[in-house]
């Protein structure tokens, strides 16, 4: 069998290193240049490739074609696959016809790495043998050619999840909807969320699915339509017949039996959006038979991630927060809502078509200066300057932790929750993260 991979990245090399270990006969094919550590892989395990060019009567020659998640349905070539009949597979779905381990698939618009690193920590500390990856790290297709994990925590794009046919993962969590990636879903929000919910289309009564009770778009979505899981959703405002809640802030798991796990101000991760990735990650291990000692430990010592409000450091009694994961408008009202003290806000970048205006309650009430970060900053500064005494343009992370330096006195939280993406100024938001740090650092 002639297997043709299109992408040459994390999800495309570890489906080449897959379905070669499976026997088929792989070429890779890459429209841009390769990255040096996976041309490096494909040479280690002689696997051919090309790039900057996809060579037509190779690709069209294939049994099988896996699409990279990057590479959208509506361009050319892919046309021309379907047109041909040639069967097109996405890596998600191929590497899980190779694994007997049990899978944890985790979506949403925003939450879904701080939760995939919840589970795997619990489970680690539960001394399963488990592997994380997915959108993450490695490819889930890596993962599988080259461990044999009995549970597989998978953060999974709404990308991911289009090219799906038969993949089922026994637990699924969909941690939130809102609206992001637009662009690919020609601008009908409609089919963003169709998309999510495509993590449970192949489950059955036996499979779970947790998803936040409170969520407004995935409650209207269950208006129209069912799904086969048992449904387990979790609540920060509601007691539920079944799932997990709050009592007297306590988390409380109610499936079959009723347990009571922790006091939320002992969990790691502080602000409502953590607690609810901390619900759905306990119920989630739960379900796996983890002890509840070992979910509220785990619960506990969790590090967090790195550019997800992450604490810099503090100078002269001042918090500086690194959130610079924050690349839309609801991940930045997450963080905002969370601060505790006046808050100095770094925000801005590419504006995705944002609307602030959901942010002005929290602004008014937490955040004493804006500092816009990027290029073009004047949608934020028309929308804040008479609500915020203080709003100052600056260029790179640098100056903006300067300014912010000067701004700030004992007592404040210097917070980077951009709610834009980066790349007027940055390669991503792992390098402004790291920009915010480094200046931090120096100061
Ligand atoms: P994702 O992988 O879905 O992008 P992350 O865990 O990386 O999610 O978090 C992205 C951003 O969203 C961070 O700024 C984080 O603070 C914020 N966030 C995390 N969990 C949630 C949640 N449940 N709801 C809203 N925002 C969240």
């Amino acid at each position: 069998m002639k297997l043709v991979v299109l992408g040459a990245g994390e999800s495309g090399v570890g489906t080449a290193i897959l379905g070669k270990q499976q026997g088929y006969n792989v070429f890779v094919s890459d429209k841009g240049i390769i990255a040096n550590k996976y041309k490096q892989v494909l040479l280690n395990n002689n696997i051919s490739f090309e790039e900057e060019k996809h060579t037509e009567s190779i690709i069209f020659d294939a049994d099988v074609v896996m699409k990279s998640p990057g590479i959208p349905d509506a361009i050319p070539l892919i046309k021309a696959l379907k047109q041909k009949s040639i069967s097109i597979i996405s890596e998600i779905e191929f590497a899980s016809k190779y694994t007997n381990g049990i899978i944890v698939g985790i979506t949403g618009s925003n939450g879904k790495t701080t939760t995939t690193m919840l589970v795997n920590h619990i489970l680690k500390k539960a001394n399963l043998n488990v592997g994380m990856g997915g959108n993450i790290g490695d490819s889930f297709a890596k993962q599988v050619a080259m461990h044999n994990y009995d549970f597989h925590v998978l953060e999974l794009s709404s990308f991911q999840l289009d090219g799906i046919e038969r993949f089922k993962p026994h637990i699924a969590v969909i941690t939130n909807i809102t609206p992001d990636h637009l662009d690919r879903y020609n601008f009908k929000f409609e089919n963003y969320v169709n998309s999510k919910f495509r993590i449970t289309k192949n489950q059955t009564e036996t499979d779970f699915l947790i998803y936040d009770f409170e969520d407004e778009v995935i409650a209207n979505w269950f208006k129209n339509n069912k799904v086969k899981a048992t449904l387990l959703p979790f609540s920060i405002k509601n007691k539920l017949e079944q799932g997990v809640y709050l009592e007297d802030n306590k988390i409380i798991i109610k499936y079959k039996k009723e347990e009571k796990i922790m006091s939320i101000s002992s969990l790691a991760l502080k602000g409502k959006h953590n607690t609810k990735n901390a619900m759905a990650a306990a119920m989630t291990a739960s379900l796996l038979k983890v002890r509840k000692e070992t979910i509220r430990e785990s619960l506990e010592d969790f590090e967090g991630a790195e550019h997800r409000l992450e604490n810099v450091l503090k100078i002269n009694g001042v918090q500086y927060i690194n959130d610079s994961k924050a690349t839309n408008v609801n991940a930045a009202f997450y963080a905002l809502d969370s601060m505790k003290s006046p808050t100095v806000w770094i925000v801005g970048g590419v504006d995705k078509g944002n609307d602030y205006l959901d942010l002005m309650p929290l602004v008014r009430e937490k955040v004493k200066a804006i500092i816009c970060l990027g290029v073009d900053n004047q949608k934020i500064v028309q929308t804040f300057f008479n609500v915020v005494d203080l709003v100052v343009e600056t260029m790179g992370a640098e100056e903006a932790v300067k300014v912010a330096y000067k701004i700030a006195e004992k007592g404040d939280t210097v917070l980077l929750s951009p709610a834009c993406a980066s790349f007027d100024l940055f390669e991503n938001y792992e390098d402004r993260g790291n920009k915010f740090k480094k200046a931090v650092r120096e100061l």
